[in-house]
């Protein structure tokens, strides 16, 4: 019982803004642009994260038509991707991700950035991937731009030894696994509302 979400984001540097990257403020000249922080590290990271639980997007959540999220900082959206992976009875075996921006280098600030990001998602920093490419032959310098890959695990699969051991009377143990963990990942018998979707992402 295990699933896997990818994101990617791209939001353009634009002068007299803080630059906020994984939820961490960097010293540099431009920010991103956004109707939120524009964070790109953490909203390729909700999205792996709602979409390995078939939750939609950040858009559908946090449509930048909404004046709620103008200069949000990202972590909230991080947070209701938590929430979703949660109510989903899955939690996070690692995540992966890849950064590519022309400047500033993340090499001097790359364990910095891996523990903010960890201790937001909850994670150990060792459960958590930050690489840094330069956009070489891309032409866009002035872009940043973020991937990311998630693995979920079920929660319940976890407890599942345990209560076989308190249902040891019951014969057939595939049918107590079945019992147990069937049915419970399918997101919209938790009664969850199922946002449409929507790509038109500017967060
Ligand atoms: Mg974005």
């Amino acid at each position: 019982m295990m699933r896997i979400g990818y994101g990617f984001d791209s939001h353009a540097f634009k002068p007299g803004v803080p630059l906020v990257i994984g939820g961490l403020a960097i010293e540099h000249p431009e920010g991103l642009a956004g109707h939120s922080d524009g964070d790109v590290l953490l909203h390729a990271i909700t999205d792996a994260l709602l979409g390995a639980v078939s939750a939609g997007d950040i858009g559908t959540f946090f449509p930048p038509s909404d004046p709620r999220w103008k200069g949000a900082a990202s972590h909230i959206f991080l947070q209701t991707a938590l929430e979703e992976v949660a109510t989903a009875g899955y939690k996070i075996v690692n995540i992966d991700t890849v950064l590519v921006m022309a400047k500033p280098k993340i090499v001097p600030i790359a364990g910095e950035l891996r523990e903010r990001v960890a201790e937001l998602l909850g994670v150990k920093p060792g459960e958590v991937g930050i690489k840094a490419k330069t956009p070489e032959g891309l032409n866009q310098d002035h872009v940043a731009v973020a991937h990311a890959t998630v693995l979920l695990e079920s929660v319940k699969l976890a407890d599942a030894p345990a209560r076989m051991a308190a249902s040891a009377d019951v014969d057939d143990i595939d049918e107590v696994v079945k019992g147990l963990v069937g049915g419970a990942h399918d997101v919209s018998a938790l009664g969850r509302k199922r946002p449409a979707f929507d790509t038109d992402d500017l967060t």
